[in-house]
């Protein structure tokens, strides 16, 4: 049994200010919540702060993204070891934003699949089509393409301690949610993958849906056979439309 995942990626938002109130409201709103499993991504500067308002809760924490590399001279980046020493458990690895907006190839998020299991964070690996190719028919190729990136760099055994996001990019701020069906039909393409390799990994493996979730949506979505749970951008913004995709899942 596969529990639900709920995890909010804050993007580039927030203020000590906004931030303390949003995790105040999160955080009571989930104190009877017991069978979902729910993390924060905040944006770097702020992962101190939200560590220790986290201390004591049931929310994890979890970073936008991490460098391939070992900490050195690379202007700007931030190492997997920065990221455990502020009480990371997990890692967003490969978001669509950094693929298209900061050149991240299969290759280098697959490193940093990499650098981030090696280091005991859990990598949500993202993987999706843009509109274009969706249109094209190609959405199987591309996030095939994206996954076997990975699973040739690290090996089947290696996804079993990550998890999946796929997050159709047409869907990802636009208020357009993939249908249900739509999502079940490559999470479900996503896992099948996975089992052609090893069908114990696959069965464990949890993989979320990204893309417009929201409170209305999102009870659907959760009740689909291979989706287990949702990361969620605009929504993680409001305490409110936040704990309502969490208590959908609960
Ligand atoms: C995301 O950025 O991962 C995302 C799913 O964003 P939104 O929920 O705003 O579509």
């Amino acid at each position: 049994m596969r529990r639900i995942l709920v995890a909010g990626n804050w993007k580039m938002n927030g203020s000590k200010t906004s931030i303390g109130h949003l995790l105040g409201g999160i955080v009571s709103g989930l104190a009877q919540v017991s069978d979902v499993d729910v993390l924060v991504c905040p944006p770097f500067p702020y992962l101190a702060q939200v560590q220790g308002l986290l201390v004591g809760t049931n929310v994890a924490l979890g970073a936008q993204n991490a460098s391939e590399h070992p900490p050195g001279a690379f202007t700007g980046e931030v190492a997997v070891e920065m990221l455990t020493d502020f009480g990371c458990e997990y890692v967003i690895v490969g978001h669509s934003e950094r693929r298209a907006l900061y050149g991240e190839t299969d290759a280098q998020v697959a490193h940093k699949f990499e650098t981030v299991q090696s280091a005991g964070l859990t990598p949500i690996l993202c993987l999706g089509e843009t509109l274009e190719e969706r249109e094209s028919g190609v959405t199987e190729t591309v996030v095939a393409r994206q996954l076997d990136a990975v699973l040739e760099r690290v090996g089947v055994k290696a996804i079993a301690d990550a998890v999946v996001a796929y997050e159709p990019v047409w869907a990802i701020g636009t208020g357009r949610t993939a249908s249900p069906d739509q999502a079940q039909a490559v999470h479900a393409f996503i896992r099948a993958r996975v089992a052609g390799h090893d069908t114990q990994v696959a069965q464990a493996l949890r993989i979320l849906y990204g893309g417009s979730v929201k409170g209305g949506n999102a009870q659907e979505l959760f009740g689909k056979q291979d989706i287990d749970g949702g990361l969620i951008g605009g929504a993680s913004l409001q305490a409110d439309d936040f704990l309502a995709i969490c208590h959908a899942a609960h």
